[in-house]
Parts: C-alpha cells; sequence; structure tokens
C-alpha cells in the first residue's frame, strides 16, 4: 500500500446511486442499521470460523458490536472487532462487490412501482447507509498484519482511501447524517430500530448513547429460544419470550417449536395466543427473521396467511429474501415450508386432542376460530384435523362429530342440531332436549361456513333448532284444517307458508325458517347484499295436537273477529321466538296483548 491518500470515482454507471437510494427507498430507511450490524455480525462470525478451522488462535475474546451516537458531532458509529479488512478487500468488498450489489437490487426492484413488492428491502447491503448519511468513513485493520486503511466516502460518490492508525482489529463505519435525517440522531429513534431489527443476532451487541454508563449489557440475546433443542427449552422460557418479543402480558395458550432440517432448513416457534374477543384474535403477528436477522412482519408471501392469526418466529436461512414478493408467491421451497409450518400446527392440535382432551376442550374456544378459519382457507389442514374438532352442546358436553352422531344413531341419523343463541332459540332448544336430542352450541361468525364444509366432507346435515319439526313429529293426524288455514291466511304475511303437523306438546304452533333459506340471507347479510332480499320463507306450523287451535277453530264460527286477534297473537309469539318483532309488529302485539288480558279479566 502506498503512504499517500488515493482518490477514486464510483464508476459512471454509479453516479446516480445516491440519489436513487436516497429517494426511491424512502419508506424504509430504518433497515441501514439492520444492514451495517449484520455485516459487523459477518465480520466476527468469519473471524471465528478462521480461528475454529485453525487458521488463526484468539484467547477467549470478547466479541462485541458497538452503535454509538455523537449528537455534536452528528455521527452514527458501527463498530465491530472481527475479520476487518485490507485496503485490497476494501477496494473489492466495498468499492465493487457491495457497489455491484446495491446496483443490482436497484435495478431488480426499479420495475416495481410499488415498494411493498420488497421483502424488508433485505440485501441492500453497505450503501443503504447513504439513505441517511451524507458521508461515510470506514476505518478497517484486518486480522493479518496488512495496515490499517481510512477510506472516506461522499454523496457523490467520491472517495478516498488514506492510511489510517488504528490499531486494533476490526472495522468502525462512521455514518455522518445528512441535514434532513437528523432525527436518527435521537437515541430512542436509534434503540428501537436495533430493538426491533437487532434484538436477535448473534453477536453481542452494546448501545451507547450520551451517558457512557449505559453500556453495561448487550440489547440483544444471543441465543434465541428458536435456536434452541425443543428439549432443552422450559415452559417458563417459552412464556417469557412470548411476553416479551410480542408485548402480550398473558401467556400463550401453547406452542408449537419448529426444528426443521433437511430438505428444509428452517427454525421456528409459533404461539397460540389467548384470544380477549373475537375482533384481537385476527391481528396475529408472525416474526421472519433470517439467520436471527428480523426481515419484516408478517410475510404472507413466506407464511400461510391463516397462521398469520397466531403469533411466532419463523427464521429461514435458505429463503431468498432479496427477491421480490410476487417471486416468493411462486417458489416450491416457500411452498414445502409453508406446508410443513401447517403439518406441524396440525399435529400439535391433534396430539393435544388425543393426549390431553380435557385441556384441548378447555382451549377450544380460543382456537376454534383458527380451527374454522384454516379449515376453509386451507383443506389440507382441514384433512389434517378434521378428527380433532370438537361441538360443545348446550348440555354441557363436548363431542366429536362421530360421537354426536352415535348418540343420535337411533333418532335422527346424520343430522346434527344445533343453536346459535341459547335465549332466543331457548324455546326450540327445550323441546329438543325434551326428547333427549343433543344440540350443538354453534355462536361464532365463521360456524355457517364451516359447517357447510362438514356437511359436504362427512355427508351430513346440520339444522338449527329452528328449522325443522321433524325431531317434534308426534303421534296423531296431520290433517289439513281448511277453516284454520283461512283464518291464518288471512292474518299471516304472505311469506309465511302454512302446514299442519301433529306435533309432540300442547302448543299451537311454530314457526320455521328453511336451513338452506337462512344461511343464504346470512352470507348475502356478510356480503353487504342483505338489505334487499325479501325474507326467507319461513313456514308456520300448526300442531294438529294443540287443545288451542280445536278451541280457536270453534271461535272462528262464532266470533271470527276476536278469532282473527287470537291467531294473530299465536302467530306473532312463534315469531317472536324465531326471529323477534319489528317495531310495528312489536307494538301490535302489546295491543293484543292487552286486549286480551282485559278480557281475560272481565
Ligand atoms: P453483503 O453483506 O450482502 O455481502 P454488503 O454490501 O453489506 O453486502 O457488504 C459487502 C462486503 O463488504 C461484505 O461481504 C464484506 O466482505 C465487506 N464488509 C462489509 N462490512 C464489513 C465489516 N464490518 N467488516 C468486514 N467486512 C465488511
Amino acid at each position: 500500500m502506498s503512504e499517500e491518500m488515493k482518490k477514486g470515482g464510483i464508476s459512471v454507471e454509479t453516479e446516480h446511486i445516491f440519489p436513487i437510494i436516497k429517494k426511491w427507498l424512502y419508506s424504509d430507511k430504518d433497515i441501514f442499521l439492520r444492514e451495517l450490524v449484520s455485516n459487523a455480525c459477518d465480520a466476527v462470525t468469519k473471524l471465528k470460523r478462521l480461528n475454529s478451522l485453525g487458521h488463526i488462535s484468539l484467547d477467549n475474546e470478547a466479541f462485541r458490536i458497538t452503535v454509538k451516537v455523537d449528537k455534536d458531532e452528528k455521527t452514527i458509529t458501527v463498530s465491530d472487532n472481527g475479520i476487518g479488512m485490507t485496503e485490497e478487500e476494501l477496494d473489492k468488498y466495498l468499492c465493487n462487490i457491495a457497489l455491484s450489489g446495491a446496483l443490482d437490487f436497484i435495478k431488480k426492484y426499479e420495475g416495481e412501482d410499488d415498494n411493498n413488492g420488497i421483502i424488508g428491502h433485505f440485501g441492500l447491503g453497505f450503501y443503504s447507509a447513504f439513505m441517511v448519511a451524507s458521508s461515510v468513513t470506514v476505518n478497517t485493520k484486518s486480522y493479518t498484519d496488512s495496515p490499517a486503511v481510512l477510506w472516506e466516502c461522499g454523496e457523490n460518490g467520491e472517495y478516498t482511501v488514506s492510511p489510517s492508525d488504528k490499531t486494533e482489529r476490526g472495522t468502525d463505519i462512521v455514518l455522518h447524517i445528512s441535514e434532513n435525517e437528523e432525527e436518527y440522531l435521537s437515541e430512542g429513534k436509534l434503540k428501537s430500530i436495533l430493538d426491533r431489527y437487532c434484538s436477535f443476532m448473534p453477536v453481542e451487541i452494546y448501545f451507547e448513547g450520551e451517558k457512557e454508563e449505559e453500556e453495561k449489557k448487550p440489547i440483544n440475546d444471543t441465543t434465541p429460544l428458536w435456536m434452541k433443542n425443543p428439549s432443552d427449552c422450559t415452559e417458563e422460557e417459552y412464556n417469557e419470550f412470548y411476553h416479551k418479543v410480542f408485548g402480550d402480558f398473558r401467556d400463550p395458550l401453547f406452542h408449537i417449536h419448529i426444528n426443521a432440517d433437511y430438505p428444509l432448513n428452517f427454525k421456528g416457534i409459533l404461539f397460540f395466543p389467548k384470544i380477549g374477543s373475537e375482533y384481537e384474535s385476527l391481528e396475529g403477528q408472525v416474526k421472519l427473521y433470517y439467520n436471527q436477522v428480523f426481515v419484516a412482519d408478517n410475510i404472507k408471501e413466506v407464511i400461510p396467511e391463516f397462521l398469520l392469526m397466531l403469533r411466532g418466529v419463523i427464521d429461514c436461512p435458505e429463503l431468498p429474501l432479496n427477491v421480490s414478493r410476487s417471486y416468493l408467491q411462486n417458489s416450491a421451497y416457500v411452498d414445502k415450508m409453508s406446508k410443513h409450518i401447517v403439518k406441524k400446527v396440525a399435529d400439535k392440535l391433534n396430539s393435544l386432542f388425543n393426549t390431553e382432551r380435557e385441556k384441548y376442550e378447555g382451549l377450544w374456544n380460543d382456537i376454534k376460530i383458527f380451527v374454522e378459519y384454516g379449515s376453509l382457507k386451507d383443506e389440507k389442514f382441514y384433512g389434517r384435523i378434521k378428527e380433532s374438532v370438537i361441538y360443545p352442546l348446550t348440555n354441557g358436553k363436548t363431542v366429536t362429530l362421530d360421537e354426536y352422531l352415535e348418540n343420535a344413531k337411533e333418532k335422527h341419523e346424520n343430522t346434527i342440531y344445533y343453536c346459535t343463541d341459547k335465549v332466543s332459540q331457548a324455546q326450540y332448544i327445550s323441546m329438543l332436549e325434551n326428547e333427549s336430542i343433543e344440540i350443538a352450541y354453534l355462536d361464532k361468525g365463521l360456524d355457517n361456513q364451516f359447517i357447510s364444509m362438514v356437511e359436504q366432507d362427512k355427508k351430513v346435515k346440520f339444522l338449527r333448532v329452528d328449522a325443522s319439526v321433524e325431531a317434534l313429529k308426534g303421534d296423531g293426524e296431520n290433517k289439513e284444517n281448511e277453516k284454520l288455514t283461512e283464518l291464518f291466511k288471512k292474518i299471516a304475511p304472505e311469506n309465511v307458508k302454512l302446514r299442519f303437523e301433529a306435533l309432540k306438546g300442547n302448543f299451537p304452533a311454530i314457526l320455521t325458517v328453511s336451513e338452506e333459506g337462512r344461511r343464504f340471507g346470512e352470507m348475502m347479510k356478510l356480503y353487504g347484499m342483505g338489505e334487499n332480499m325479501p325474507s326467507p320463507e319461513c313456514e308456520l306450523i300448526l300442531n294438529t295436537n294443540s287443545e288451542t287451535l280445536a278451541l280457536l277453530e270453534k271461535k272462528y264460527g262464532t266470533d271470527p273477529v276476536s278469532a282473527e286477534k287470537t291467531a294473530k297473537q299465536i302467530y306473532m309469539l312463534s315469531a317472536l321466538s324465531q326471529r323477534g318483532l319489528n317495531a310495528n309488529e312489536l307494538n301490535e302485539f302489546l295491543t293484543l296483548s292487552y286486549e286480551s288480558i282485559n278480557e281475560g279479566i272481565k
């Protein structure tokens, strides 16, 4: 190396790199720190490898990376005591390789009109420093006995190389922060970036702010839980990790530790969070790492969408992250990986179901929405977990579909009765319970779509308790009564059909809405198309075993006006327990009821 200062210019082609880096990557500037700190980690890792291969011999040396901010000088310095660079290496790696890497990166993404096509700007490397710095100084001393070098590069791409007086092995990278990026000199900001991206990097990282004494313990955990062997981790460690990483003070319900090696090589931990409310449950968070370097949250191109309801970390050292999201969508590796994750999740659910059924039943309410959503999104997932789907019943038991059907065998083969609201459907529930028919309680938003899927798969029929009177059929004649038909036709709305049926019990009438009609209506509502839909067809079933109806028929012959009022009341009572009444109907119902009370008192 010569003693005098050398000058250089980054080649013609690269003239525009700095303005591009600055403007175009606007949205994700924070990553410059991740890129520099992870380069520093690599420098340490390389040195350690040389040591373990016996090329050099280091005594128990403490490896460390320091991130230092100096508000007066307006600099951020990232230092490591890793492998360092000789002048030749610096020229090769920073002036050529790193630069062409950055150029490749920019070329590759130039066509993407939208920045979201890039995954956490992974792979931009050293030159990302120019997103926030007007000039960068690299002061480095190689582990070999080559002399130390100082490289200084300004915004226009011109650099100088000169001898350095650095005496210790390693590299200091000094960023002179641009005027309009001075927010990066805030300690709080830097700490939060380090926290986000560098919390689990494999070399100890120390932060040095204004107060020197702060620098006592590293900001990172160099051996994150997911890198350990599952059999070496305790429940407490999993819980503690979960609290820390996801800021949730509650314990997770359970976790799945994935440790895949050949042919897939990735690790991770997924947690089933405790769900506070139905809406909260939809906000999961799966963090993607690349060799302990944080990449981004919730990359749906890598992790199956329904798993994003969970919380967790996935570390994929083999994932090509310097590619666009659209590329990942079609990547065979990603496909295999997400299948593997889905299998692991299903295996965990099945094993809980098979070995800890009581615990599983207790968790069901929290995991059900996940199971249903996952099943609807991914048929293979459904195929794997379908025998572990359970149904809580109104009688307090919880059963699988097969267990339910086994009990139902003689009475209502292949029909599963269910309710969605224990209050408004109470009348129907108790009628069926009196017949010792078991009723599943399905009260969540996705149940409708999920049971349709189960119906197709298992060749069964789900009937809401108010959708059918099959189970209530009793002895006696089903004969249609002309008089009563005439009477009820007068008072019931047009979309209500009449039917006579001999039912168990003494009640006069019951209103039913067909299962298909109701589900269709609910679906339309879900898609915001319910407004103009006619209300589904209902059937008013008149009980030929009812004493009330026999009396009503007689009354109709002698006092048709009063009979009409009573018929209306009967209809409204049945509607009340089926779907509720609108304001007008309720008014009319109350008036009629008071009238009949007065009649009774007279
Ligand atoms: P990448 O890290 O993807 O190779 P970079 O642009 O970040 O690309 O860096 C280019 C090269 O510069 C690295 O591969 C490494 O050889 C060298 N380098 C960067 N930072 C350091 C450092 N702190 N210590 C030693 N070498 C470094």
